[in-house]
């Protein structure tokens, strides 16, 4: 099978497995985990933050960024289509007990001048802004990649405001490596980031918070104890983040040429639309055109040709390169899409 629904397929290498097997592990509640130790610093230094804490996952890292940085009661401020809204089970209003005030990007970004218009004011009666959250690369939109400008613009519009900013950067080095952008320059306008080690990267779980504030981080270990992400000989998955962030950062390249490579080829398919201009990093939609199949009824079709992918609505489909995905794979891929249209 070849699985382009989604990078969290990937699987840990047999070398990622050798370097969790021989993980020195310790109690990490007590902060005697060396690895998950090493994990944070290195994790922290890439990313240019005096700190991180190791989370069991994306959705987690998110959560205890909102709890600790904005009070029950108080607004967050985030696109339309990201993870926090969509993906994340109301936990921001479940948990945190904070509103979400949506904006509608384009391909999922955010304009400083819309968020500056969603700032509430200070008067008595308005909801007060506590947090704007942006998400880099943009999963729904398109793997969409933040201009640095755009971001330089909205931090302007917090710090007048006061407003502190959290980076959902689930896929923070795919944006990097095919930006060109150091991953601490982005970080630097953000007072938490989050990235995963899993998906793209390729360990089986876990994500990294980090932050230049202490405090912060404090209150984001007790929170993480809170919410039950507090792990104990949790080394052994560190090391595979370890492992990712040394051999599979670099790599997303490959991805990112994979998906591009696709986009071309499905250009050429009469029934698929797609525009490869959008296609920026490792995911890619198109719509389907066929008097006889819905997206549904063609990704259904495209399992018996041994490929996998998602139907995100009647028309669209999304697929996603990652590091189990060959550049053959992607050729048959291709083929096999061309096939069931025709
Ligand atoms: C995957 C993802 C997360 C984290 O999700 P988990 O399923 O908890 O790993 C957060 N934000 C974005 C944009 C994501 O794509």
């Amino acid at each position: 099978m070849i699985d382009l629904r989604s990078d969290t397929v990937t699987k840990p290498s047999p070398a990622m497995r050798e370097a969790m097997a021989r993980a020195e592990v310790g109690d990490d509640i007590y902060g005697e985990d060396p690895t998950v130790n090493r994990l944070q610093d290195v994790g922290a230094a890439l990313v240019g933050k005096r700190a991180a804490l190791f989370v069991p996952s994306g959705t987690l890292g998110n959560q205890l960024c909102v709890r600790a940085q904005a009070e029950p009661g108080r607004e967050v401020i985030v696109e339309g289509q990201g993870h926090i809204i969509r993906y994340e089970q109301g936990a921001a209003a479940a948990l945190a007990g904070v509103q979400l005030h949506w904006i509608t990007g384009r391909h999922g970004l955010m304009t400083a001048e819309q968020v500056e218009a969603a700032i509430r004011p200070t008067d008595p009666y308005s909801i007060q802004t506590a947090l704007i959250c942006i998400e880099n690369t943009h999963n729904a939109g398109g793997g969409t990649i933040y201009p640095l400008a755009t971001i330089q613009a909205i931090r302007a519009v917090a710090s007048a405001h006061g407003l502190p900013m959290h980076l959902d950067g689930a896929r923070l080095f795919n944006a990097v490596v095919a930006s060109g952008v150091s991953a601490a320059d982005y970080a630097r306008h953000f007072e938490t980031v989050t990235f995963c080690l899993s998906k793209g990267l390729g360990a089986p779980a876990g994500s990294l918070i980090a932050t230049d504030d202490l405090a912060l981080l404090e209150r984001l270990r007790r929170f993480r104890r809170m919410y039950g992400g507090a792990m104990r000989q949790s080394g052994i998955l560190a090391a595979a983040g370890l492992y990712a962030l040394e051999h599979h950062v670099q790599r997303l390249a490959e991805d990112h040429a994979h998906a591009k490579r696709l986009a071309a080829r499905l250009e050429q398919i009469p029934g698929v639309s797609i525009n490869p201009a959008v296609v920026e990093t490792n995911i890619l939609f198109f719509e389907v055109h066929s008097p006889r199949l819905s997206a549904h009824a063609f990704v259904a079709a495209l399992r018996q040709e041994g490929v996998l992918l998602n139907a995100v609505s009647p028309r669209s489909c999304r697929a996603v390169t990652h590091l189990d995905v060959s550049a053959q794979a992607i050729e048959q891929a291709a083929d096999a899409i061309a096939r069931v249209l025709a």
